[in-house]
């Protein structure tokens, strides 16, 4: 690895048009970061090349159009057994906006997410950057800075999720799980799903442990239970 600080201690172009100090010898050290003065720099365009990427089928076009709106139906039917009308309408809309719907529909899987079939091919994944920033029942949409931050710390930080988000997320889980699973679903595997993730790292501890005591109730004592203590506290 390169000592960055060695290049912005001093500035200034050498010979060789690289700013950066020289070393003993004074001359330039090889695999400098630092482009030259007069040296091309590509823009990365954001759009990886195509020629490798799988195809778009009319059988995954199809399949992934009827996972997204399976998926809708089973999240709008928990939220409104809720209370929560206006989430389940809009719950995941941004899946069929062009951004995200060619990603999943070119990546279709069938028994898990899409997203994460494009991050195997090319190292992230342009449908969760455009997702995550939109729908406010990701924990991922509510990480900030954190100014206070001390030497060492994390310069980001997980903001408390209001409870109807934590709500859908709830939903959104119980949904993906049971799509995913198909007949081996239970009442306990969308705790299992988030017992064996690496999600609570990234949440507010408050955020973690409501998701978590739902999950908890779920997996405890139904569906049925769940919702209904869930429906008499939003309402508080
Ligand atoms: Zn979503
Ligand atoms: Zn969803």
């Amino acid at each position: 690895m390169e000592n960055h600080s060695q290049h912005h201690s001093t500035g200034t172009a050498t010979r060789c048009g690289h700013a950066h100090m020289m070393d003993s010898a004074g001359k330039c050290p090889p695999n400098s970061l630092t482009p030259g003065a007069d040296a091309l720099v590509k823009m990365y365009t954001g759009r990886p090349s195509r020629r490798n990427r799988p195809p778009i089928t009319r059988e995954k076009f199809i399949g992934h159009l009827t996972t997204i709106t399976h998926h809708k139906l089973l999240v709008l039917e928990g939220c409104w057994k809720v209370g929560l009308y206006r989430q389940g309408l809009l719950h995941d809309l941004s899946k069929y906006s062009p951004t995200e719907f060619w990603v999943g529909a070119r990546y279709f899987q069938g028994n898990r997410s899409p997203n994460n079939a494009e991050r195997e091919d090319i190292g992230y994944s342009n449908s969760w950057l455009h997702h995550k920033g939109r729908n406010r029942h990701h924990f991922e949409y509510w990480v900030d800075y954190n100014l206070r931050g001390k030497e060492g710390e994390s310069p980001l930080v997980p903001v408390k999720m209001p409870g109807r988000y934590v709500v859908e997320m709830f939903m959104d889980r119980i949904a993906a799980s049971k799509i995913y699973m198909g007949d081996a679903y239970t009442d306990q595997s969308p705790l299992g799903y988030f017992d064996g993730g690496r999600a609570r790292q990234f949440m507010h501890p408050e955020t973690a442990a409501l998701l978590e005591k739902l999950l908890r109730m779920l997996a405890d004592r139904g569906e049925e239970y769940t919702f209904a203590y869930v429906r008499s506290h939003l309402s508080k």
